[in-house]
């Protein structure tokens, strides 16, 4: 490899969790520069989506876009992360400013990385500027170096791969090995030719003797990895992983650890079975209550969704039967894999691979465009890994094409091929130009905001109708809030899910607030004020996840016994209880679970107004599609007219219902978007919001966020008068 840069440097050690250094990486320059932090900034910012979130909002401005040589893109662990004696520990963060929605995204990722970044001395890495050519950053802790290298090649077909390349390059950094001391991050080809690239984490796996890999897969993370012309991070490190976060309290790290495990130990089997299904087993909860996104959320159910449920993928693929932790001690072991899947499809075709996965969200991403194949769903899966695409983005982004091509306003001509619902051939058609960034798949790599109006324009020149109508039609079952397409979850029986994807700061994906099943299925959010409260408390303690460093499912996925007995079964008490002990016991801090909810608030302020920086942080950018509040069309009504007529007769308020199931249908969105409306004045009064969404003057100063580009941000927003009349 011609070497660009190379320094020697220590590496800082690991103190209660932090090594309190980061690494920047300009590579307009060439420079490689680590820098260590002040004691209060890991105190403010907590680690990961915090120091993100901070990096941004001092380095970037309203004008920063992805593609701009001062967006930053950030990889971070946090604190916890990194700590084999608790489960769910080698969670980290990517975030950056987004192709797809043009304001601050992260994306959350497990795997070895984080870990062995830390051990290289480094709480995160930030990598600013565009290089002149493809690198590589290799980070080596034994050697004491750092390399920007010219990216090697290895033949055309690998080099297109992410996880062909990763492979590849590992080997070549570590003489010819694959080891559990080296981890990378890549993508592929689709993350040059579309805006939803993906970042895949690789690690080692020593029971399959392969590389696996999990994704950060929202928001064009990889788009903008590849659009700085890095090809990939190395990172190694031999020493002890057990001593590797030197928490101040071993003893109190290993109680709270053990404690979790064992609980999960006993629950998982009878609950979830995220260890032996991965999160494969939600298809068939999500198909019986109506919430599978079938055919672009047309409908929530679909009686050839048993053929992917959880059992299916478990006989066919899942085998082995391997302990799946994405990182050493996590005992939920989810993250599920195969060996020796025969790929029928695309340029692969009758080649054996190892395929990480799937997880729900690619499996409905499949059954979104209308195929219910679970062979297809793997090698779905392992394409989008292969070439850095969103599994999500890409399902949703076709799926959207696909109810275009099914209501007339794409024809066969248009695309080249039919989009028609359960089309196999033409789906893979379509996820092969789009990695390549050929034919129509250049429209579809466009995510769904960008394509609807490449739709809508083309429409409306061939019709001869007003685009801005035609535009207005679409919207109805455009599946994006803020140019992200949403994640895998129907939410038209789910108020309170709604406002989890509209109020969710990057766009709609589930990772801020997952309340369908309290809402929709245990009646657990009767009120509006109910639904409020939840919007704020959920998003505030999975903030909090995404800054430490840690994976949100051995708490949110499985359900502590106790828990039941408590007032608010659903926010699983008990076991925060560990991990508030963890905390403290690796930091030596003395926070409870309201001090750990406050430092949330701050993050999640913060993040609010980069939004608001963006043009993407108040009631506007908020709105959500029809289709995610009800039926938008005939069709979807009449799938269940008897639910919705029983749901009329039950909010109509005594107004008569219509006889006419078009007349229902109409009297039913006008509710909805009324209880849409409603919704958002109770979660901004709870949030500390001004009704049109931005955060009150108070808000931030009690966050400690108000300060001078805080303060002429809501200037821009007449936020001083509004002051004024509210103190009048
Ligand atoms: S629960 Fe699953 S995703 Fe989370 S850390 Fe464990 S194996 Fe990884």
């Amino acid at each position: 490899m011609e070497i660009i840069n190379r320094i020697t440097y220590k590496p800082s050690p690991v103190n209660g969790g932090y090594t309190d250094t980061i690494l920047n990486v300009d590579l307009s320059e060439g420079a490689i520069s680590p820098v260590g932090l002040p004691p209060q900034f890991k105190d403010t910012y907590v680690g990961g989506r915090g120091y993100a979130l901070k990096l941004i909002w001092d380095g970037t401005t309203a004008e920063t876009r992805y593609d701009s040589p001062e967006n930053i893109l950030v990889m971070a662990g946090g604190p916890l992360c990194s700590e084999p004696w608790f489960p769910g520990s080698g969670k980290f963060i990517i975030g950056t400013i987004s192709p797809l929605t043009d304001t601050f995204i992260d994306s959350n990722i497990g795997g070895h990385f984080a870990p062995l970044l830390k051990l290289c001395g480094f709480d995160a890495l930030a990598v600013t500027g565009i290089a002149d050519r493809d690198v590589v950053l290799i980070v080596d802790a034994d050697a004491g170096v750092i390399e920007l290298a010219e990216a090697p090649s290895f033949g055309e077909e690998i080099d297109e791969g992410a996880l062909t390349y990763g492979d590849a390059l590992i080997k070549e950094v570590n003489n010819g090995l694959l080891d559990e001391n080296v981890a990378a991050t890549t993508t592929g080809i689709g993350a040059v030719n579309t805006r939803f690239g993906i970042v895949n984490s690789l690690f080692y796996d020593r029971r399959r003797e392969r590389l696996r890999a999990k994704q950060a897969g929202r928001g064009g993370t990889g788009t903008v990895m590849r659009r700085k012309g890095l090809r990939g991070v190395v990172v190694r490190a031999n020493a002890a992983r057990l001593k590797a976060n030197q928490p101040v309290n071993e003893k109190g790290v290993k109680a709270a650890g053990a404690g979790l495990k064992q609980v999960i130990s006993k629950v998982d089997p009878k609950q979830l079975r995220l260890g032996a299904w991965g999160t494969t087993g939600l298809v068939e909860y999500m198909d019986k209550f109506h919430i599978l996104p079938v055919e672009n959320y047309q409908y929530g159910q679909d009686e050839r969704a048993k053929k992917v449920f959880g059992d299916i993928f478990e006989k066919r693929y899942f085998g082995h039967q391997f302990p799946d932790g994405c990182y050493t001690g996590c005992n939920l072991a989810c993250a599920k894999g195969a060996e020796d899947v025969l790929l029928e499809h695309g340029p692969w075709a009758g080649k054996r691979v190892g395929i990480d996965g799937p997880e729900y969200e690619t499996a409905g991403a499949v059954t979104a465009m209308g195929i219910f194949d679970p062979q297809f769903v793997m090698e779905f899966n392992w394409y989008c890994d292969q070439y850095g695409l969103d599994t999500i983005s890409m399902g949703v982004t076709a799926a959207f094409l696909m109810e275009c091509f099914q209501r007339g306003y794409l024809t066969t001509e248009d695309v080249g091929y039919p989009l028609d619902w359960g089309n196999v051939e033409s789906v893979d058609r379509l996820l092969q130009e789009t990695a390549r960034g050929e034919g129509f798949g250049k429209i579809c790599g466009q995510g769904v905001l960008r394509s609807k109006d490449w739709v809508a324009k083309r429409y409306a020149a061939g019709t001869g109708k007003n685009k801005a109508a035609v535009l207005d039609e679409l919207n109805k079952f455009a599946m994006e809030v803020k140019g992200l397409e949403f994640s895998m979850y129907g939410t038209k029986e789910s108020l309170a899910q709604q406002g989890g994807y509209g109020f969710a700061l990057k766009g709609p994906q589930h990772d801020e607030a997952w309340l369908i099943f309290i809402d929709q299925v245990y009646k657990e959010l009767p009120t509006f004020e109910d639904k409020a409260k939840a919007l704020k408390w959920f998003p505030l303690i999975r903030t909090w996840f995404n800054a430490v460093g840690l994976c949100k499912l051995p708490w949110i996925d499985v359900r502590h016994p106790e828990a039941a007995e408590t007032d608010n079964p659903a926010q699983n008490r008990p076991t925060l209880a560990y991990y508030v002990d963890y905390i403290n016991a690796t930091t030596g801090s003395d926070k409870n679970l309201q001090d750990i909810l406050d430092d949330s608030e701050r993050l999640y302020l913060l993040q609010k107004m980069i939004n608001l920086r963006h043009g993407k942080g108040t009631r506007e950018s908020d709105r959500i599609p029809l289709r995610a509040m009800g039926p938008a069309f005939i069709n979807e009504y009449e799938s269940r007219s008897e639910h919705y007529e029983q749901w009329l007769n039950d909010h109509s308020g005594g107004k008569a219902i219509p006889p006419d199931p078009a007349d229902r249908l109409e009297l039913l969105i006008q509710l909805r978007q009324e209880a849409y409306e409603r919704l958002c004045d109770a979660v901004y009064s709870e949030k500390g919001f001004r009704p049109d969404g931005v955060p009150l003057p108070e808000t931030l100063e009690r966050t400690g966020l108000l300060d001078k580009q805080a303060a002429d941000l809501l200037s821009r927003y007449d936020i001083v008068d509004e002051r004024r009349k509210l103190s009048n």
